[in-house]
């Protein structure tokens, strides 16, 4: 930054001060947004930072001053979903196609010709929505938004001539149907005709266009865009009146839903393949856009027991078409810093259209692929994008110009530490730590984000300028704000009501959920489930820290194993995130950051609501040849009732549930008075908890 003259500054300021308008713009009110959040939030960070450098150069326009636009408050209110709205994992070819038939077999410990019925259908690329009916009446109908919590959007699918109002006689008490609001290719070609006669913005693809006109606080604006709707499932019911999954969306179809006209029950991985191929086939000639092809196991029993992993049911998946392709210019390669230190090249290309959409940055991930690709600024390149995933780059068209190859920093760009990669490491780290600026005050971002603490009103801009002021060391430092109140309030923008506010905000979260505190942290591999996972079996913060730096004594003596074999077994944990949390509280400087946060804060014992059964907060061992189910679906049965899956036997196990051949664990738990039950005693208690 300081190698950077005046001129410079002023020149890269207004650059920004266009660039973030536009994208302000594309985001808030068109729904059309061309970059990412990440790349988004970079901008708005460069910008604070040239000023915090040169703050005679603060524009008058400069997106800093414009206070009340930063938060991106949406209009519409907020919906919990009863049931939460799942993402799926995707397939790109027959192989992985064939791994999944396979480890749904393995779960539910089928033989391998036992048949499985698996439905098939063509996914939709439209924006997805839960409609709650009660007594047949649509009661609500609410966005995905984060799978959790989703926007109202009631008055506006009532104009939806596609979503029944009232459903005919005898349906469920309560019925959440679940499925796609799209826009017809032909109907986003007239939209955008009109739009464009009448002056207005042009949408860059069906997808948006139909996200835009269904996320509108003018429901009136709704009802005149042509909207459609088509159900692929439920969320929440009182009843479910059918025991498959094709029975059960033929019923929702008879109730007046149109489904894909491609729904079908296949019976192997060929006839899957088969008519993933014959769907493949008639995609460009489809009134509408899809992005691959929808299996679920059929029966709905088999789904049940088959369950959840982290966001995804186990039970589904979605075989991914081909990605979409184009040939664009590299102009130039920015490194971005990430909050755990991470140098990102990110590639700026000319602008290029993409399958509908605008692409003018690509990830280049790090220094080993852009040795890979061997690309450099002026490069022709090739780049993708499939579903929602960043472009990517597949191919260098011009790598055999003889030109020098891309010198990958060996300095943070922000604050001129070393930047180095650790032995066998891909990732080039800068090793400023704590005097690295974008370090910090993206770690305070990320604290206080909507999927962390979720405190409003702390913008990049209000970040950068606080931690600039020295006001904001660390995550506890938001919980004294109170005390700078006349300081915050002298500075330009701020005034008694908009500092209130924010004062507020940091007031609600001062008894905040241990899990989202604890992804806060940012420690490595500790991530939104995981987070949830650990709390789920350890409840509170101090005790995670105690088993966490158990294990990692154990580690270095090499002695019992007790701390991390109770750590791994928790379902989802494994031993990188044991060795991140050892290693985060091994250093003093955290553990400092953590005492002092937990010094402001006391967030309440996290307890997850799970069924009412005799084992609910138990922990459970499985031991010895298990017949009807695998080890997974009996560690999954034992979380879905509340109790914990452990993997060896110590006092605090509560059950073991020995099947034949069961060996020194069941002696161990004789020994040790525990409880011992075989499989059918285990099928009990499931079978009681219901
Ligand atoms: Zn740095």
């Amino acid at each position: 930054m300081s190698r950077l003259t005046e001129a410079e500054a002023a020149n890269e300021l207004m650059r920004l001060a266009r660039q973030i308008a536009k994208h302000d713009r594309l985001y808030h009110a068109e729904d059309t947004p061309e970059i990412t959040d990440q790349e988004y939030d970079a901008l708005v960070r460069r910008n604070a930072e040239l000023e915090a450098a040169f703050p005679h150069l603060i524009r008058p326009d400069s997106p800093s001053q414009k206070v009340g636009h930063e938060v991106a408050a949406s209009p519409l209110s907020k919906v919990t979903h009863e049931q939460r709205m799942m993402s799926l994992d995707n397939a790109f070819n027959r192989e992985e196609v064939e791994e999944w038939t396979q480890r749904i077999r393995r779960f539910l410990s089928l033989a391998e010709t036992d048949p499985v019925a698996i439905t098939a259908e063509d996914k939709i690329d439209g924006l997805s929505c839960s409609l709650r009916y009660e007594n047949g009446k649509l009661v609500r109908a609410a966005t995905r938004g984060d799978g959790q919590v989703g926007e109202d959007v009631t008055p506006n699918a009532r104009h939806i001539a596609d979503i029944p109002q009232q459903l005919p006689d005898g349906v469920p008490e309560v019925f959440e149907v679940r499925g796609e609001v799209y826009m017809a290719k032909a109907d986003f070609a007239a939209l955008n005709a009109a739009q464009e006669k009448d002056g207005g913005k042009l949408f860059a693809n069906p997808r948006n266009a139909a996200a835009g006109s269904l996320r509108q606080k003018d429901a009136g604006v709704t009802a005149k865009r042509p909207l459609k709707f088509w159900a692929y499932g439920w969320g929440a019911a009182s009843e479910v009146p059918c025991d498959s999954q094709h029975a059960m969306m033929r019923r929702i179809e008879s109730w007046g839903f149109p489904l894909s006209p491609f729904l079908t029950v296949t019976d192997d991985v060929d006839a899957m393949i088969a008519h993933y191929e014959e769907i493949g086939r008639q995609r460009p000639d489809l009134g509408y856009d899809i992005d691959g092809v929808v299996y679920k196991v059929d029966r709905l029993d088999y789904q049940q027991r088959l369950g959840f992993v982290a966001k995804a049911p186990r039970w589904a998946l979605a075989h991914k078409f081909p990605a979409e392709r184009a040939q664009t210019t590299l102009e130039a390669i920015d490194i971005q810093v990430g909050r755990t230190g991470k140098l990102t090249p990110v590639g700026r290309l000319s602008p290029v259209l993409v399958g509908g959409v605008t692409v003018t940055n690509v990830t280049l991930h790090n220094r080993d692929e852009i040795e890979r690709l061997g690309v450099r600024p002026g490069d022709r390149i090739v780049v993708q994008r499939a579903g929602d995933v960043i472009p990517q780059v597949v191919e260098n068209l011009t790598r055999g110009e003889d030109r020098p190859a891309f010198e990958f920093p060996d300095h943070c760009p922000e604050c001129g530490s070393e930047a180095v990669a650790e032995e066998g490491e891909v990732d080039v780290r800068c090793t400023g730590g704590l005097i690295c600026p974008a370090q910090r005050t993206q770690r305070l971002e990320h604290f206080v984000s909507r999927k962390a603490l979720d405190i409003d009103g702390f913008g990049t801009k209000t970040i950068a300028q606080f931690f600039a002021l020295g006001w904001l060391e660390s995550p506890a430092d938001i919980f004294r704000l109170h005390s700078r109140r006349e300081d915050i309030l002298a500075l330009e923008g701020w005034q008694d009501k908009s500092v209130d506010n924010l004062l507020a905000a940091v007031d609600s979260k001062r008894e905040p959920d241990a899990a989202r505190l604890l992804f806060g942290l940012g420690i490595r591999h500790v991530g939104e489930v995981t987070s949830r996972d650990l709390l789920k079996h350890l409840h509170t913060l101090p005790d995670l820290r105690q088993i966490a730096e158990k294990a990692r004594a154990n580690q270095d003596q090499g002695g019992d194993e007790d701390a991390a074999a109770e750590l791994t077994s928790i379902d989802g944990i494994g031993p990188s995130v044991v060795e991140a949390l050892g290693d985060f509280f091994h250093e003093p400087h955290n553990v400092a950051v953590w005492e002092d946060l937990l010094g402001e804060v006391s967030p309440p014992r996290y307890e997850v609501e799970t069924l009412d059964s005799p084992v609910a907060g138990k922990t459970v061992v499985f031991t010895g040849k298990l017949e009807t189910m695998s080890r997974d679906e009996a560690k999954a049965q034992a979380e879905r009732l509340g109790a914990k899956a452990a993997g060896s036997v110590s006092a605090k196990t509560d059950l073991l549930v020995a099947g034949p051949g069961a060996g020194s664990k069941l002696k161990k738990a004789q020994e040790l008075g525990i409880e011992t039950t075989d499989e059918a005693g285990w099928a009990e208690i499931v079978a009681k908890a219901g």
